[in-house]
């Protein structure tokens, strides 16, 4: 797993400043959670974090090692969203082995990988089923087993319960707290829910208008909240 660093970034989408002069590093393992407004800037951190967006100026490192102009599939880091992007004519673990399948990998080195993370996920009797014959707590395990079998050097989390009942919010959260625990990974978590990021997070990254608010533990924000929007996020007294 790895160790990321982000120095001075700064995103502009033309004459829009999306996100000031970010400064964070997020340590080997470290489950970092991304809390802010709609609009905050919160979707393209992670993005170029992912490479999918370029940064307009800034660093960014993986263990040390500039990545601003690297490719994404050169990164090595998975990202799952709130829509779960299967590929709707291709079973539960051809979905989940696909991205070692266009890398060439071995058949048998292939399904092993995708066996594991099926046991891991609870998956193991759905491996032949089609997308939509899976419900959508399935169909998101699904998407994180997708990233697990890549075996990325980091995960990325773009509101990935979101469009799950609350029952299942808690079952799925559960799951994320155990994988984290499990594969030791760094994982930069982006969420609504204040109950995800407190029992989530290592530390919360609060942002707010593009401009980081706070970085600190859920009980550094509850106890000592940088300002009244962080406060009022973590619902600590003011
Ligand atoms: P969040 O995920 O926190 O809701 P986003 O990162 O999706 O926010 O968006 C932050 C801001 O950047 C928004 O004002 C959005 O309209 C703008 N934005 C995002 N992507 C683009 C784009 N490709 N072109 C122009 N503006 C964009
Ligand atoms: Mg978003």
């Amino acid at each position: 797993m790895a160790r990321l660093d982000l120095h001075g970034i700064e995103k502009r989408f033309g004459t829009i400043d999306v996100l000031r002069d970010v400064n964070l590093s997020i340590a080997d393992g470290e489950f970092i959670v991304l809390v802010g407004p709609s609009g905050c800037g919160k979707s393209t951190l992670l993005r170029m974090i992912a490479g999918l967006e370029d940064i307009t100026a800034g660093d960014f490192l993986i263990d040390g090692q500039r990545m601003n102009d690297v490719a994404p599939r050169h990164r090595d880091i998975a990202m799952v969203f709130q829509s779960y992007a299967l590929y709707p004519h291709m079973d539960v673990a051809r979905n989940m082995g696909f991205s070692m399948e266009i890398r060439g990998a071995e058949k048998s080195a292939r399904a092993a990988r995708v066996a594991a993370a099926a046991r891991t996920l609870g998956l193991d009797k759905l491996t032949e089923r089609l997308p939509r014959a899976l419900s959508g707590g399935q169909r998101q395990r699904v998407a994180m087993g997708r990233a697990i079998v890549r075996e990325p050097r980091a995960f990325l989390f773009d509101e990935p319960l979101s469009n799950l009942d609350a029952a299942l919010r808690v079952e799925m959260r559960l799951e994320i707290a155990r994988l984290h625990q499990r594969l030791k990974a760094t994982m930069v978590y982006v969420t609504h829910d204040q109950v995800e990021a407190l029992t989530l997070a290592d530390r919360i990254v609060v942002l707010n208008g593009g401009i980081v608010q706070q970085v600190g533990t859920p009980l550094d924000l509850y106890q000592a909240p940088a300002n009244r929007f962080v406060a009022q996020f973590i619902g600590s007294p003011t």
